[in-house]
């Protein structure tokens, strides 16, 4: 196994620990229910965020779900 697939893994299962987290609580992993991004936020005004593009920006887990899968 190299490095590159211990990473993957690592990331794959702290992926999964988050997917799980979400749905437990009904909201979209990669916004956490926000239903925006902050990402790039650091470069751009707080008014520029983005909604997420995992749930459309309603923040909802069942939405994530029909967008990933
Ligand atoms: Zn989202």
């Amino acid at each position: 196994m190299g490095l590159l697939n211990v990473i993957g893994n690592w990331f794959d299962q702290r992926y999964e620990k988050r997917v799980e987290y979400s749905k437990e609580q009904g909201v979209c992993p990669e916004c956490q229910g926000k239903g925006f991004s902050m990402h790039g936020s650091e470069m751009y005004m707080l008014n520029s965020y983005l909604d997420c593009g995992g749930c459309s920006g309603s923040g909802l887990y069942t939405d994530w779900v029909e967008t990933n899968y």
